[in-house]
């Protein structure tokens, strides 16, 4: 099999392929005959095409991981684990390669593409340590009776990923999924197809059998052919609030343990006792970072009583702030136009726009926003409410701690929320009334590092459980309590 290797270790523009889809071991194009382009979003140009698959793809998917699925679940999940390791060292030796491609696919900064690809390294390393960590709880129950509980696969399995993370976000699911035994379809985001296609080709590379992975490129009708699959028996979903929630539903209705994972309008509260430079580097690399493109992306700072030297170390820092080199670009047109709308429309409602990232200089069709701060924002402005899914953040001004907590337990989002402070006990008041699923104390981004498991509250998750850690391996199999008795009772046996 020919590799689709990426050539390029610089943000130059180059051409790439065609993202076909990955059944049983080969790229294949779809039934359907479609095609979409993908855009290098620093560049504003068609980098490759990507195919865009209807429900018959879908299917053959699903009978390449349905034959494959009795010898791959039949391997003792030390085999299966063995893959795993091989793979994070194949990702290893090629991280360079990854990284570019992901940089030129999605428009992140070359720093900010590393560090996805190696968080997805870390979560190939908590795949591969299940085979210590998934334990069966066992027990005598009485004399000679004894319970046990075993996680067994469910069989073939899919997820649905996000543009904004293209290789990590599959690395929250494929790991667990296939070292428990299941076998795999996995639809990219149609904006970012080439990361997962080149995983895909590792994962081979590793030895992983035929059929075990495969890959279903498109969009809507892929996704419902997925849900509405009666074979598939668990779909994890990462994107927007509104696809997951759809999703959810949806997926239930078959029967399917669902996942789905959904957007976050992330509140950080910021009280005066707070360290400034701590403080201010940490805001700007939540909100900015990515381009403000992550669900862990602070978008809400509620500044209670006077932090009138943090904002303005805030508002300097991100001034400065390089648009291309440490700001990336914004992933289609659509969505710059967007965030530009949303930050004319809170000056339009009397907010001030503190620093303007409207029209940065930067020359080429790339598409940019730079960092943004609006401030003096009232709660239930759009900038507070909606997600912006950008450099942009929303300074509202608040007396009490209080006030701030009330607002932040307002949103239906829960993704993330963080507090400043160097007080312990205005730190655990605000832990203990926070509506989020994860949270910070002085930390800007509160992803819980591997083997602690990732997910939100509200209406930024839809099922049970989380995903990643071991809460990743539950989600993907099913407990079998077995009671057993051996041992008989003297006077009852043939022997007696
Ligand atoms: P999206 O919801 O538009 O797309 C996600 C996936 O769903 C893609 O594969 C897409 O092809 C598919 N899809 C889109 N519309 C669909 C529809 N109507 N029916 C069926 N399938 C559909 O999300 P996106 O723009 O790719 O990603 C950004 C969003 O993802 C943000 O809201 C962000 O907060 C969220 N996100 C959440 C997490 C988390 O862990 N909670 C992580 C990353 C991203």
């Amino acid at each position: 099999m020919k590799n689709h290797s990426f050539s390029a270790r610089d943000y130059d523009f180059v051409e790439y392929v065609q993202a076909n889809n990955w059944i049983g071991g080969e790229w294949t194009p779809s039934a359907s005959g479609r095609t979409d382009e993908v855009f290098n979003p620093r560049h504003g140009k068609v980098m490759g095409t990507v195919v865009i698959s209807n429900a018959s793809d879908v299917e053959a998917a699903f009978q390449a991981a349905k034959a494959a699925l009795p010898a791959w679940k039949g391997l003792p999940i030390r085999e299966r684990a063995q893959i795993l390791y091989r793979v994070k060292q194949l990702m290893e030796e090629n991280l360079d390669e990854l990284c570019w491609l992901l940089s030129h696919e999605n428009g992140k900064t070359i720093d900010q593409a590393r560090g996805s690809v190696l968080k997805g390294i870390e979560c190939i390393e908590m795949g591969a340590s299940c085979q210590n960590m998934a334990d069966g709880g066992q027990l005598d129950v009485s004399r000679g009776v004894n319970c046990r509980v075993t996680h067994e696969a469910l069989g073939v399995v899919a997820g649905i990923v996000p543009f904004n993370f293209p290789t990590m976000v599959p690395l929250w699911m494929i790991p667990q999924a296939l070292v428990a035994g299941n076998t795999f379809i996995l639809k990219p985001s149609e904006k970012v197809p080439f990361g997962s296609m080149r995983l895909a080709e590792l994962f081979k590379q590793a030895g992983l059998p035929d059929g075990v992975l495969n890959i279903v490129n498109g969009s809507r009708d892929a996704v419902e052919a997925i849900v509405d699959h009666e074979g598939i028996k668990a779909v994890a979903f990462v994107g927007s609030t509104p696809v997951a929630k759809l999703l959810y539903e949806r997926g239930a209705k078959t029967g399917k343990k669902m996942l789905c994972l959904g957007g976050a309008k992330n509140h950080l509260v910021v009280v005066p006792d707070a360290d400034q430079a701590l403080t201010a580097s940490n805001v700007v690399a939540s909100y900015a970072g990515c381009a403000g493109q992550r669900c862990m992306a602070a978008s809400v700072l509620l500044a209670v009583g006077n932090v009138e030297h943090i904002i303005n170390d805030i508002a300097e820092r991100s001034a400065r702030l390089s648009v291309t080199d440490e700001v990336g670009a914004i992933v289609s047109l659509e969505s710059r136009d967007r965030i530009l709308h949303y930050i004319n429309q809170a000056e339009a409602e009397g907010a001030t726009i503190l620093v303007d990232g409207r029209k940065p200089d930067v020359e080429g069709d790339g598409w940019w926003v730079g960092a943004t701060i609006i401030d003096n924002v009232k709660p239930g402005m759009a900038c507070h409410t909606d997600e912006i899914f950008g450099p942009v953040i929303s300074i509202i001004r608040v007396n009490t701690l209080d006030e701030a907590l009330d607002i932040e337990n307002a949103s239906p989002y829960g993704n993330a929320a963080c507090i400043y402070t160097q007080s312990g006990h205005v730190a655990e008041r605000a832990l203990e009334r926070f509506e989020a699923g994860m949270c910070g104390v002085n930390v800007g981004v509160p992803v819980p590092r591997e083997p602690f498991a990732f997910g939100g509250w509200n209406d930024s998750k839809f099922g049970h459980g989380d995903m990643t850690g071991m809460d990743g391996f539950f989600f993907w199999t099913r407990p079998r309590k077995v009671t057993s008795k051996w041992a008989v009772q003297s006077d009852q046996t043939w022997m007696s």
